[in-house]
Formats: structure tokens, sequence, C-alpha cells
């Protein structure tokens, strides 16, 4: 088995300034491009042994060794990144990134409560002159989802949470993505779906991405649109499995990586279609 290290390179001699993305494009080619290097690191980890050795540069300005005629240190984000708090899904590291990249937002099912709200409007507002990007990831094998998921298919179990008004709060933003995802299966694969072995699961990840996709939305007309065309709401699903940042494209095409979300109700039809076509929910069918 190999060993792989991740080595966050600090130089404090008088190097140049790392350079930002100039737009939301090249913000978010750089964002699928670290999420690949990652993903890619540990791939064949364990084929021969060897070292694999990943160096993510830092420049020495973020961390105050190098201050500017002012003497502070200035936040200087391109990207907002709105993740869960699975503990299995560190932000900065599936992205390779390091300090002063990202302005991370991390709450159970990255949904957009009052407080994700609030630091979205103060990223924007106060970070404009280097934020291009604003990025709604999802996670497979979500714990919120399931939850959702389990609720809408077993109604009972709610009254488990009936009464815990802050587990309650997330849950119930959740169950209308639930309700869509089901609809949608059920009209992609018939009124048997909901009898496949695979159907629990199949929900709980089709809903996942589907959350995804609409906070991003919501995201994209709240704060991007408004700021000059400059900033860009995208939206993905990291996957535990193999690392990589995923979205269902129409007509099945492969590929891994960031994308903008629909943009209007026949966008979200187009979109609920490719969910429910995708290989990966249809390998949850047709497994167990
Ligand atoms: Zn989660």
């Amino acid at each position: 088995m190999k060993t792989v290290e991740i080595i966050y390179r600090y130089e404090a001699r008088d190097t140049p300034a790392r350079m930002l993305p100039p737009d939301s494009r090249t913000a978010l080619l750089r964002l699928d491009e670290g999420n690949r290097g990652f993903a890619a690191l540990l791939d064949h980890v364990n084929d021969e042994s060897g070292e694999i050795q990943q160096i993510i540069p830092v420049d020495p300005r973020d961390l105050g060794l190098l201050p500017d005629e002012t003497g502070t240190l200035k936040q200087r984000p391109f990207a907002v990144i709105l993740g869960c708090s699975d503990a299995r899904v560190p932000i900065e590291l599936i992205f390779n990134e390091g300090p002063n990249d990202l302005f991370v937002i991390r709450v159970a099912g990255n949904g957009l409560g009052s407080e994700v709200l609030g630091s979205l409007k103060y990223a924007v507002e106060h970070l404009g002159g280097t934020l291009k990007l604003i990025v709604v990831l999802g996670h497979s094998g979500c714990g919120a989802l399931t939850a959702a998921v389990d609720s809408f298919l077993n109604p009972h179990e709610y009254l488990a949470v009936a009464t815990q008004h802050a587990l309650r709060n997330i849950l119930d933003r959740l169950l209308l993505v639930v309700q869509a995802s089901a609809r949608k299966m059920l009209a992609a694969f018939g009124p048997d779906v909901v009898h496949r072995p695979g159907y629990r699961q199949a929900l709980i990840e089709a809903s996942i991405v589907t959350n995804a996709a609409l906070a991003a939305y919501t995201v994209q007309q709240e704060f991007a649109a408004g700021a000059n065309n400059e900033l860009q709401a995208v939206y993905g699903v990291y996957l535990l499995e193999t690392r990589e940042v995923w979205v269902p494209r129409p007509g099945g095409v492969k590929g891994t990586g960031l994308a903008a979300p629909p943009r209007d109700v026949a966008g979200f039809a187009d979109f609920g279609e490719a969910v429910a076509r995708s290989d990966r929910i249809a390998s949850y069918l047709k497994s167990e």
C-alpha cells in the first residue's frame, strides 16, 4: 500500500501572491480540478508500495507572514461553500484548497436556514472583491436527508422529532424535497417502484441532489443574480465512495464536477428526469 502525504506548504520568502480566479468560470474550473486531484490521489493507493505527495501551496500573506502596507490580513476567498456538517466531508481537503481560499458554511443537511442566509449575505456584501462562486454541496449518504426520507416513508417516525424544535426545523424544510423526488421517481418508473428493494436508498440519493440543486437555485435568485452577473451559484454532491463531486447530466452524459442549477420550472422538470434516469439512481434500484 502506498503512503500518501498531503502537504500544505507555507513559503515565507518573497513569493508572488497566489493567483485568484478572475471570474466564476475560472473559479469553478479550479474547484473541479482540485477535487479531481484529491479523488485521484487515493485511486490506486492499494496497488503497490511507494509514496504519493500532493503539495498545496499556501500564500504566506494568507497567514499574515507577509503583511501588506496596512499590516492586516484580509479575508479574500474566491468561493463560498455551503456544505453539510458531516465529518466525512472536509471541505478544504476535498477541493485541494487551503487557508483564505474558501468561505465555508457547514450545517447538517446544507439547508438555507436563517443563520446560513445571514452568512451568505455577509459574504456577498463584504467579500465581493474576490468572491466569484457560491457552491451548495450535498453528499451521498447524508443523515439529514435519510431522516427526512424515513419520515416520509413511515410518517409515525416523525413523532420522535415532533417535539424537538431544533431537529424538526431541519427536517421540515427537507420533506418537500423528498416529496418532489418521490413523485419524480413514480413518474419515471411507475407505481411499482416503491416496492423495489433499493427504493429507499434511491429516494435518499435523489433527494440529496435535489436538495442541493434547489438551494443553489434559491441562492442564485436571492444573491447572485443581483451581483453584477459576476457571481454564480452552482451545486454538486460529494460521493463518499469515490471522493468525486457528481451531478446528473441530461442525456446520461458522464462526467464529474459542479454545475449550475436549473433556471426555472421547466429546467427543474428536466433536472428531475436526469436524476431519475441517471446511472447512479438506477444502480440503487437494481441492487439488493
Ligand atoms: Zn449530511
